[in-house]
This record gives structure tokens, C-alpha cells and sequence, in this order.
């Protein structure tokens, strides 16, 4: 007998891919990922995990889990580069989770995606297959990979991110800009530091500014991500690395709080900050984009895996009792449904001035995927 369950590829097994498998396989789906890396790194980075984020946690069954491996803190602090001076104390810990109905947790990126791995089966991953086409074949789609072999679907989803290829085919969209500014990114043991430092921090300088937070219930791992403009350096990679006297000098006057987290760090990745403006499109007959293939942003307001996971949510919900003949109009459907939330972030990312002073955060945190009404 012929299996009619719809198969789906997915493209991508990064944060959006992952979460995206375990919501579509939920529905009933049959679900294959294919992910060019041979072999998943723990890649060095910390990421915040806001309410919006930690609620589609819940629905996935991780949330213990991830207050289990990362971090809650009590506050926020924004300060001036130079002086110290608090612009914004972030009410967070209890508060924040009373006020959205779901905490804020920092963790390592790496942690995030070893819990979305926990949801899913091994088998369904098949790692070291580079997408390089994606063709029409009767009604379903043909992918084939820079390795030579092929798989069919009925349908695709592509999550490869920020150089997304399958945005490439269907789109011709070409690459995402650089934006001239630099990331430098590091986790390492607090005590290297030999003082204590606020637990999540964001000092606001001209053109730069340092984030810090810790990244585990024990808080003895610290994160950064400074940020300053290097229009030259174009090399968005894990492993590129950067120059700590270099780092250090484009923070020259900052506060010896905030100089402290560069002083002390032994090694640092050095990442180019891409971006793009919303797109049109998400999706073309059964094809359909998702998380930063479709809505790269900026990190600051530190929402891109959070909007990716979103996604996957909102799509299955918009995919739930469609047969195939429906899945061009739930990608659409989905697109719909998702576009001006990802936009407003993406656009207010690029301002990079999120919690310099308080913002409305109720747009932003109330959010929850799972219930939210659809169109
Ligand atoms: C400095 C910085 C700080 C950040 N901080 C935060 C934060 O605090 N909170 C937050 O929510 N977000 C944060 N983000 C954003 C977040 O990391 C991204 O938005 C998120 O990783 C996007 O997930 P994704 O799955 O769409 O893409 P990715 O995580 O990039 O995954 C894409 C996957 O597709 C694979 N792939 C690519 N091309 C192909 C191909 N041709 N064939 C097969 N596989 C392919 C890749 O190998 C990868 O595994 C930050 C980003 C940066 C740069």
C-alpha cells in the first residue's frame, strides 16, 4: 500500500530546522532534514531565550530543560559606555515571567540546539548533504546535493539561513548585506575575570557596545558580544577568528566594568553582522521559507532563533488537516500570518536601540505561537 502521509525535506538543521521537524512531525507528517555540516560543533555563543521564546519551549515540552542548563537572571542592566550610568533596569527573574507568563533564560546556543536534537530522531537527520538544486518532479519536489545524490519530497522547507540557497532558487535574491559592523563573541569561565559583574548587562557606546550575560545556572560561564564598525572584515564563520589587541583598542574608553569582560577573555570569534530588508516572499508552490532565510536580522534585540522557532510553530499550525493540494495556499496562509511581526523585529533591530531606555515590550514578549489567532 502507498503511503499518503505528506513527506517533507527540510533544509537546514540549525535552530529553525529543528524546532520546525519536531512541530511538522507533531501534525503527522513525515519529515527528512538535511543538513550540509558532517557533524553538529558546540559552537561558542550564548543566546537569550525571551518569553516569546521559552512559550514555544513549553508547547515542545523543553522548557525544564532549558531553565535547567541556562540562566535566569534578576535584571537587565543598560548602561552608559563611559560612566556607568544605568539608562534602563530590565525587571527580569520572577517579574518577567508574571508579567509575559514565561521566564527569560540565557543560555549557550549550543545547549538550545542539543535540547531540539533531544526532540527529534536521529534518523530523520542526514548530515553532510549540501543543497545545490531544487527541481519540480510530477507534483513534488526533487533536491539534490552538491555530493551527487538526490532526495524527493512532496514538499520543502527551506531553513538554511542567512545565505539561504533554496531563497537563491526560488528568489534569485542574491546575498544578504553587510552592514559594516563586526561582532566580536566569546564564552569562558568567569573567574578568569577576578571580579563579579552584573549578570546581564548592555553598555551603550557611539557605534558600539558590549553585551554580557552568563549562560548557566551556576554562572561561572560568561558571554559577549561586542559590537563595533569594521567595514573591511566580511567573514561570517564559527571559526573565524579575531584579534584580542584589535577587540580591545576599538574599546578604548569604555567603563573598566565592561573593559574587564575584554581584558579577561583568552580567545574570541570575530563574526561579520548581515542583514536584510523584509522580503516580498516567503514561499513558492510548495516551497516555503523559514527563521533567518527569510528574516535575517540583527542581534539586538536578540530575537532571530526566536522568531525562527516561532515559525516552525505557526507553520504546522497553518499545515494541521491540510492535504497537499492545500500546502501552497498554507504557505501562504503562513507568510500571511507571520510577516508583519518579523518585519517590526527586523527593522527594529536594525535601530539598535531595544531596552536603551524602556520599551514596549507587550508586542513583543506577550507572543505565543501556539495560541495565538491566525488569519
Ligand atoms: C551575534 C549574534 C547573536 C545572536 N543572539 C541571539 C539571541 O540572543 N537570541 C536569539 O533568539 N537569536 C540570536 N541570534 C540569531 C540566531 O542565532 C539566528 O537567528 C538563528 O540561528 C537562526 O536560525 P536558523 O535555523 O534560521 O539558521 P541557522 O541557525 O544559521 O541554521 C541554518 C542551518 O542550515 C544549514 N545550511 C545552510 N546552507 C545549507 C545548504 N545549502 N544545504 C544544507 N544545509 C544548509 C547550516 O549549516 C545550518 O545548520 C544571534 C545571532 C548573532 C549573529
Amino acid at each position: 500500500m502507498v503511503d499518503a502521509t505528506p513527506a517533507i525535506a527540510i533544509v537546514g538543521a540549525g535552530i529553525a530546522g529543528l524546532t520546525a521537524a519536531a512541530t511538522l512531525r507533531r501534525i503527522g507528517l513525515k519529515v527528512d532534514i538535511y543538513e550540509q555540516a558532517p557533524a553538529f560543533a558546540w559552537i561558542g555563543a550564548g543566546l537569550q531565550l525571551n518569553p516569546n521564546a521559552m512559550k514555544v519551549m513549553r508547547g515542545l515540552g523543553l522548557e525544564a530543560h532549558i531553565r535547567s542548563v541556562g540562566f535566569a537572571p534578576e535584571v537587565g542592566y543598560n548602561r552608559e559606555w563611559n560612566t556607568g550610568e544605568i539608562t534602563y533596569l530590565h525587571p527580569m527573574g520572577a517579574k518577567i515571567e508574571q508579567r509575559f507568563g514565561a521566564p527569560d533564560i540565557s543560555l549557550h546556543r549550543a545547549e538550545l540546539h542539543a535540547a531540539l536534537l533531544l526532540i527529534n530522531p536521529a534518523e530523520i537527520i542526514h548530515l553532510g548533504k549540501k543543497l545545490a538544486g531544487l527541481d519540480q518532479v510530477g507534483s513534488g519536489v526533487r533536491l539534490t546535493f552538491t555530493d551527487g545524490t538526490w532526495a524527493d519530497a512532496d514538499a520543502v522547507v527551506g531553513a538554511d539561513g542567512v545565505h539561504s540557497t533554496v531563497l537563491e532558487i526560488l528568489f534569485g535574491s542574491g546575498e544578504p548585506r553587510f552592514t559594516g559592523q563586526v561582532a566580536y563573541r566569546a564564552t569562558y569561565r568567569s573567574q578568569l575575570l577576578g571580579t563579579e559583574i552584573d549578570d546581564r548587562v548592555k553598555w551603550w557606546g557611539p557605534g558600539r557596545h558590549i553585551v554580557t550575560y552568563k549562560v548557566n545556572p551556576r554562572r561561572d560561564e560568561v558571554y559577549f558580544i561586542a559590537s563595533t564598525p569594521e567595514p573591511d572584515f566580511k567573514i561570517e564563520s564559527w571559526s573565524a577568528r579575531g584579534d584580542l589587541e584589535q577587540m580591545r583598542a576599538a574599546f578604548t574608553g569604555f567603563h573598566p566594568q565592561a573593559r574587564v569582560i575584554l581584558d579577561a577573555c583568552p580567545e574570541v570569534g570575530k563574526w561579520a553582522l548581515v542583514e536584510r530588508d523584509p522580503l516580498v516572499r516567503w514561499s513558492k508552490g510548495r516551497i516555503v521559507l523559514i527563521g533567518d532565510a527569510c528574516h535575517p536580522m540583527l542581534p539586538y534585540m536578540a530575537q532571530g532563533g526566536s522568531a525562527a522557532m516561532e515559525d516552525a510553530v505557526v507553520l504546522a499550525r497553518c499545515l494541521e488537516g491540510t492535504d497537499l493540494d492545500g500546502f501552497s495556499d498554507a504557505f501562504r496562509r503562513f507568510e500571511q500570518n507571520r510577516k508583519d511581526r518579523t518585519s517590526r523585529i527586523q527593522l527594529g533591530a536594525r535601530k539598535n536601540t531595544w531596552m536603551r531606555t524602556a520599551p514596549d515590550m507587550t508586542w513583543l514578549y506577550d507572543y505565543d505561537a501556539w495560541t495565538v489567532p491566525l488569519d
